[in-house]
């Protein structure tokens, strides 16, 4: 239409054009190059007046775009085509008949071309373009290498080696944009406070003291405010820049103030604990070991910290660094939250889901908990939400310190922000001065370890041509004991470089970046309600998420931020606000927490943001389909039983129909190699086949029964081999991984006994062990072993069985009619013949639904006892 036109019109004179942009550039050149072929076959007389009009009009555009000088060529040569037609096609004379015309358009019809301006060819034309857009962007999880499924490596790694001659240099358009200050105060850096600075930073060098560290945090000036405002008020928002000092301080302040004594009716004296929340478990861990550090106490005994599968607190413990959820799941056993004199809800502007249903409770019980304090802590300035949603309760602003940051953008969008970040490292590398650390904005752990080995090759081939770069990784599944680098001073003439997800925007602070790389993407959970799915998606961050990575750079001097994208796009593609987790979630773990919390009336919770009715009653849905939830809404046994598990209601389900079928000893093993499946096995560039063999080897014993039973020949050979070392080596399994798997089993296997799920003696015994022989009896038993394992698995699981369509390689759910496709990391990828049914444990969306970790059905028992239900009601 004339809008889209004239729209277009001014994109071609834009200087920065986004991914969508070129898209539509694209679909423009395909409209010309489609009439050119029309006057060609019929004449330009025979276009109607508005097909000629159209025409000019869109050739003059394709015009403009391709004189422009800044155009990269990769678009240019996408663009470029010799539009020119013969003058003599224009004229009078090149008319055609009517019945020669007649002809030719079933010429057209037989190519399966349509009339002209069919639209419909277009519209395919503009969707693959699209996808290979989103490949090429790096919108790709790494993983999906789909020549070689194994490959861990960046697409065309192969290929890519750094030279450093200027034409590999990305050029980088400085915005003459400052971050701006947050507050005034930040700005007055008088001279004194330069000093202080230039003396702290000599002191670093030479390791500060704890104390002193302590005072020169932006929190320390303001301590006496602090603690008078907290015992005044019962509910307070603490406001700080990211770095002042509020996850770390807040809780020493609280404790010295005295907030954890307790003086009961008869004078003795007992203690109340401090419960600091953190969304993430890193920055639980690494900040709890970090304060008990300060405090000079032994991590677990006074300040300790408990995250899913791992507690390091004790009877002892007064201050607990907590993970939102856990701290959720604590009000299960303490509704009004009496063991605590005060709750923090630390990075309250992450917006987790449970942060928001802690938020929604804490409204709650302040009103009967009297003696309860509730501090919600934020980074941001959007805490004028969190204060209006408690009744307009006072905010505490601690003034922070920044320096300014330098924006620069990048001339053009960059087609792979992964080798963009690489170049990006080593262009700073290479030109800036030490001291200046460097600190990267990735999506997730496969693309950290991804340039982290790229970074490591090309500085090995360097050798000393360069400074040294250390490489310090940060992602939530690190294990802790690797979580230290990040924090370790950079040594003298050398520079770091922390590879970090967006754990690093305000949950962590690391003293000493100076240059910040933000490709300006996240990996997020989207949820579809009408779909009911749920996946993991890499899409652009927001631009508050922008401005907090930005200002990582400015915490020791000024700084400077690469932007990975175009300011253009900055402006127009990013969001402007992330949008909180609860709006794009399948909430029926929550539902089921809030449910056996007794409250059963959730559409009237009260929401700092409500879910959409159709996302809740989704989730009602299915835990009514799993048997959580009777008709009425009221919680059931199981489902009571459910919630005692930290896991997806779905998996609970799973165990307790595991312990039902007598293979709860396989299911606990399955379920707990799941929640870790993607860092189980490694793949090393130079021994890819090895690699691919030894995963093949583990359908040896399982045949082709698909991934959960690889998973559980993983797990049951390392057992076998007595947890080894040397085994996880042979076959390129992760050792770390698989320590964790263990721990999280044994944790499980806890929590059943708790609940009186318990391992039969007949599940561990010899049959499913035994190399399969050719006895019957046996083969009876380990046949009857897999369909029970199906049966649990599938309980829990039914609403993503998926059957095989007529194009033989897609397949679609059976309830919600959505195409996916097996993702090439699962055992079944590319099989022959191809599985017709399947359950699927999780999706991923890249380029396409992908279905990780899946189970072939083959036999329909697996699905009558659990699920015949839920697919019946609509036939
Ligand atoms: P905020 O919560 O306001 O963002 P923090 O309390 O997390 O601030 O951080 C305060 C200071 O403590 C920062 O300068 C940070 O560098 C330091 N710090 C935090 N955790 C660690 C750690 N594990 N090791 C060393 N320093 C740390
Ligand atoms: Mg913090």
């Amino acid at each position: 239409s004339g809008e889209d036109l004239s729209e277009l019109r001014k994109l071609a004179r834009q200087s920065y054009l986004s991914r969508r942009e070129e898209t539509k550039l694209l679909v423009l050149k395909q409209e010309v190059i489609e009439y050119n072929n029309d006057i060609k076959d019929y004449g330009w007389s025979n276009l109607s007046k508005r097909e000629q009009d159209d025409y000019e009009y869109k050739k003059e555009i394709l015009d403009i775009v391709l004189q422009r000088r800044d155009l990269s060529d990769q678009i240019y040569n996408q663009l470029n085509f010799n539009y020119e037609l013969p003058k003599d096609y224009f004229t009078e004379d090149n008319k055609i008949d009517k019945k020669r015309k007649k002809d030719l358009l079933n010429v057209r019809k037989s190519q399966g071309r349509g009339e002209p301006n069919d639209q419909s060819s277009f519209q395919t034309w503009e969707s693959n373009q699209r996808k290979s857009m989103l490949v090429t962007s790096g919108n790709m999880k790494l993983e999906e290498n789909f020549e070689d499924p194994t490959s861990l490596n960046l697409p065309g790694s192969e290929n890519y080696e750094f030279v450093f001659d200027d034409s590999q240099n990305i050029n980088f358009v400085n915005s003459d944009e400052k971050l701006s200050i947050v507050d005034e105060l930040s700005e007055i850096r008088d001279e004194k406070h330069e000093e202080t600075r230039l003396k702290d930073e000599e002191r670093r060098a030479k390791k500060k003291s704890i104390e002193e560290t302590k005072k020169s945090l932006p929190v320390y000036k303001y301590k006496q405010d602090i603690i008078d405002a907290i015992k005044k008020y019962q509910i307070l928002i603490f406001v700080g820049e990211t770095g002042s000092g509020k996850t770390t301080q807040l809780p020493q302040y609280l404790y010295e103030a005295g907030l954890c004594n307790n003086f009961d009716n008869d004078d003795t004296t007992t203690y109340k604990k401090i419960a600091i929340t953190q969304p993430r478990r890193v920055a639980a861990t690494s900040v709890a070991t970090r304060v008990a550090e300060e405090m000079g106490f032994k991590l677990g005994n006074e300040v300790g910290y408990t995250i899913r599968f791992d507690d390091k607190s004790s009877e002892k413990t007064l201050i607990k660094y907590v993970t939102d959820g856990m701290l959720l799941r604590e009000f299960l056993i303490d509704p009004e939250m009496k063991s605590y004199s005060a709750i923090i809800i630390d990075e309250a502007h992450e917006r987790t889901i449970s942060t928001d249903i802690l938020l929604g409770l804490l409204k709650d019980i302040v009103k009967i908990n009297k003696d309860l304090k509730v501090i919600i802590s934020s980074a941001t300035v959007n805490s004028k939400k969190f204060s209006d949603f408690f009744g307009n309760v006072p905010i505490f602003n601690v003034p922070g310190r920044r320096y300014p940051v330098d924006i620069f953008y990048t001339e053009q969008p960059e087609s792979n922000y992964l080798f963009a970040s690489v170049t990006t490292i080593f262009q700073i590398h290479l030109s800036q001065d030490t001291p200046g650390d460097i600190l990267v904005f990735l999506t997730g752990q496969e693309e950290i370890e991804a340039i982290e080995e790229i970074l490591k090759d090309t500085c090995a081939k360097l050798g000393n041509k360069i400074k040294p770069l250390i490489i310090a990784p940060i992602y939530s599944n690190l294990p802790i004991e690797l979580q230290t680098k990040i924090f370790e001073p950079t040594p003298q003439g050398s520079r770091k470089v922390v590879l970090a997800t967006n754990i690093a925007e305000t949950s962590i602070t690391i003293d000493g970046i100076k240059y910040v790389i933000d490709p300006g993407f996240v990996k997020e959970k989207v949820f579809n309600p009408t779909t009911g799915m749920e996946s993991l998606v890499v899409v652009p961050c927001s631009q508050a998420s922008a401005q907090q990575r930005a200002g990582r750079a400015g915490r020791v001097g000024p700084g400077k931020c690469f932007r990975l994208y175009t300011k253009w796009s900055f402006k127009n593609e990013l969001p402007k606000q992330p949008t909180p987790e609860i709006l794009r979630s399948n909430l029926s773990g929550i539902i089921l927490m809030l449910l056996s919390l007794g409250i059963y009336d959730i559409l009237n919770f009260e929401f700092l943001d409500k879910p959409s009715n159709d996302l809740l009653i989704k989730s009602l849905e299915l835990l009514y389909a799993l048997g959580a939830m009777n008709e009425a809404g009221e919680l059931t046994k199981l489902g009571k039983v459910m919630s005692e598990f930290p896991l997806d209601p779905m998996f609970s389900k799973v165990l307790i129909t595991g312990n039902r079928k007598n293979c709860l000893s396989e299911i606990l093993s399955i379920v707990s190699m799941l929640t870790e499946s993607g860092s189980l096995f490694y793949v090393p560039k130079n021994n890819k086949e090895m690699a691919q063999k030894a995963k093949e080897n583990f359908n040896n014993r399982y045949k082709d029964h698909g991934d959960h039973f690889m998973y559980l020949e993983v797990w049951n050979q390392w057992v076998d081999n007595g947890y080894s070392y040397q085994w996880c080596k042979d076959n390129f399994i992760q050792h770390k991984t698989l320590n964790r798997i263990r721990n999280v089993r044994n944790q499980l296997e806890r929590l059943c006994g708790k609940n009186e799920l318990f391992i039969q003696e007949s599940s561990n015994s010899s049959l499913n062990r035994k190399p399969s022989d050719d006895d019957d009896d046996n083969d009876d038993s380990f046949k009857k072993l897999i369909l029970n394992v199906k049966i649990s698995i599938a309980s829990g699981f039914f609403p993503n069985t998926s059957k095989l369509t007529k194009s033989g390689t897609s397949y679609r759910n059976l309830k919600k009619q959505q195409e996916v496709f097996i993702h090439p990391s699962s055992s079944l990828f590319k099989k022959k013949p191809p599985v017709k049914l399947l359950i699927y444990n999780e999706l991923v969306l890249t380029t396409k639904e992908y279905m990780r970790n899946v189970l072939v059905i083959d036999d329909e028992r697996i699905l009558k006892d659990y699920a015949s239900h839920y697919f019946n009601e609509e036939a």
